[in-house]
């Protein structure tokens, strides 16, 4: 049976079929939903984990003990998993195991732009790159013998455009894996220096036969297209696809696995064509590699930042690119925007009116940075805004922690925010924390975390009890605000930046999407009432419009969730709700 998969939808199909036990990941786009798929098939242990690192070691236990395992996560997720990473290429695996990570170029939803290969030559381990479904499905099987025979993690990287677009996939029925026994052999998992220094020996043995294997064409097939013999193209991935379609006379040395590389393969491909290039999206990966191993490359004058293309591959070769079908700059332009009826929005519009820095974190609250909220003045990556405001506090001597807050939501917060908020609490900071609990990971879609009351199937888990935790973790001042109330925010961000210790305010409404129920009657505004002042207006509600002749403004009751926010802002009686 064939059917038509996303990428995603493949993996967690390959999984399902090479028999993986279990599959523990942490929310990240473009990978979110291959377990979001997992968790459909009861076969299958899922969970959310609470971050990439807990995710990974979830899964190196499952291969311990015996079972296939798959952890996916996006770019920099593998950046949080880098330390068990960096050691489970040592220990090496029992039943096989799966690293899915999934670049995003371009950043469509990331904070960097890095190339998830080099972890794959960093880590000393095999990385397998499918170019469409079909090979996003069968890759995990091949990855996971890869990872039995060898006894290797095996990295699988995806890429937003493989991981979002759909193409054919021949369905097959779940497979019996071997059978492992749980292991328990001190010199291969305990990695004390006497026993770490022996497993590096055996990572460099490993790295050489994979790569051995690969130029005889035994893990991988990297099968080589011959048609003209002027211009030969290595290339890997989607990337494939680009140069397919733009390129169809070159002959194509189409690498399935990244690394280690089939060297031999690569040169003996090289001598039969008469100029050779690598096509590549993001860092000169394999042209580096190829250059080193003394292959020479032809030069191509490519931007490494952005997302590759077909035309823009054609670019590349000075092939005339088609008219585009239309003319992208006539499209009004649609920024982002938090949803009307987001939970966040008072907190930035108090924030802003205040006039503090906010010391802001990874999720859609991270869009309280546009106009005209302007309140986010910083975001790195996961868990950083509490560190970041206790190194402002603590660098001025206190002072800047009066004028500054850190903003996190309650995903991150689980994530990597414990840690930051005990670090400020233990050396004695005190700045002032918001905790933006809407008891869901909005960002990624709507998925549960600790705080939502529901595992990944939906099934009740037990809930974290906010005021409790940060109460066990020393923080003296918690406080609960209604996000709805621009009071209420403005009363708890003056007096609790005012303190000399470390102080939590947690907001206490949930994501409009994750419980439909707290929608309520639209909001209206009386014209008569209305004086056009644009407070309204500064509240950034997508519902909110603006009748330029009339210098009034005026709500789109078909977007308006009622959530009472802009009722709260209007000190002219001017906005109301309808009874139904
Ligand atoms: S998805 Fe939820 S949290 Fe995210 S912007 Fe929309 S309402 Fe806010
Ligand atoms: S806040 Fe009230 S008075 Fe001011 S523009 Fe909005 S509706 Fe009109
Ligand atoms: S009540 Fe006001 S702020 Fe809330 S969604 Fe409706 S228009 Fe937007």
């Amino acid at each position: 049976m064939k059917e038509v998969l996303s990428g995603n939808e493949a993996i967690a199909r390959g999984a399902y079929e090479a028999g993986v036990m279990v599959v523990s990941s942490y929310p990240g786009t473009p990978s979110t939903e291959i377990t979001q798929h997992v968790a459909e098939y009861e076969q299958i242990y899922s969970e959310w984990s609470t971050n990439e690192k807990v995710s990974l070691e979830v899964a190196i236990g499952s291969s311990l003990a015996g079972k296939r395992a798959m952890t996916c996560m996006k770019h920099v997720g593998l950046n949080v998993a880098a330390d068990p990473l960096m050691t489970v290429s040592y220990t090496g695996v029992n039943a096989g195991l799966v690293i899915v990570v999934a670049d995003d170029p371009n950043m469509f939803s990331s904070q960097n732009e890095q190339d998830s290969r080099h972890y794959a030559r960093f880590a000393k381990i095999p990385m397998l790159e499918p170019a469409d479904s079909q090979e996003a499905k069968d890759f995990i099987a091949r990855g996971l013998e890869l990872s039995e025979k060898f006894s290797t993690p095996v990295l699988v990287r995806s890429c937003t455009r493989l991981s979002h677009s759909k193409s054919v996939v021949q369905i097959k029925p779940r497979h019996t894996p071997p059978i492992f026994e749980p292991e328990n052999d001190i010199k291969k998992w305990v990695m004390v220096p006497a026993n770490a220094r022996q497993r590096h020996k055996f990572v460099e043995k490993r790295l050489e036969k994979i790569a051995r294997c690969a130029d005889e064409g035994k893990v991988c097939m990297n099968p080589v297209e011959m048609n003209s013999e002027e211009i030969g193209i290595v290339c890997a991935g989607v990337t494939y696809q680009y140069v397919k379609e733009a390129l169809p006379e070159a002959s194509v040395l189409k690498l399935e696995m990244v690394w280690p590389l089939p060297m031999e393969k690569i040169k003996r491909f090289a001598e039969k064509v008469d100029k050779l290039y690598v096509v590549e999206e993001l860092d000169p990966f394999l042209e580096t590699e190829l250059k080193a191993a003394g292959v020479e490359v032809q030069p191509l004058e490519r931007d490494i930042c952005g997302e590759l293309s077909t035309d823009r591959v054609k670019e590349l070769f000075g092939t005339e690119s088609p008219e585009p079908a239309f003319d992208p700059g006539v499209l009004p332009a649609r920024p982002p925007n938090m949803c009307p009826g987001c939970s966040h929005r008072g907190v930035f519009y108090a924030i802003s009116k205040l006039k503090l820095f906010a010391a802001g974190d990874i999720g859609c609250y991270t869009l309280g940075l546009l106009p005209p909220l302007n309140a986010i003045n910083s975001t790195v990556c996961m868990g950083a805004s509490i560190p970041m405001a206790h190194g402002m506090d603590r660098a001025t001597e206190g002072e800047l922690a009066k004028k500054s807050v850190a903003v996190i939501g309650d995903s991150t917060f689980f994530h990597t925010g414990l840690p930051g908020l005990l670090n400020s609490v233990y050396n004695s900071g005190c700045s002032t924390v918001v905790i933006l609990d809407n008891r869901i990971t909005g960002m990624t879609g709507h998925q549960q975390n600790p705080g939502s009351g529901c595992n990944i199937k939906g099934e009740p888990a037990p809930q974290v009890n906010f005021p409790a935790l940060l109460k066990a973790m020393g923080v003296n001042n918690i406080r609960t605000v209604d996000p709805f109330n621009v009071e209420d925010c403005l009363d708890a961000l003056k007096e609790e930046t005012a303190k000399d210790e470390v102080s939590v305010i947690l907001t206490n409404r949930p994501c409009i999407f994750a419980d439909r129920s707290v929608m309520k009657p639209p909001f209206y505004v009386d014209e008569d009432n209305c004086c056009g002042c644009t407070a309204c207006t500064r509240l950034g509600c997508p519902a909110i419009l603006w009748k330029k002749d009339e210098k009034k403004a005026f709500i789109d009751e078909t977007l308006c969730t009622g959530c009472e926010l802009c009722s709260n802002v209007c000190r002219f009686d001017a906005i109301h709700q309808r009874e139904s």
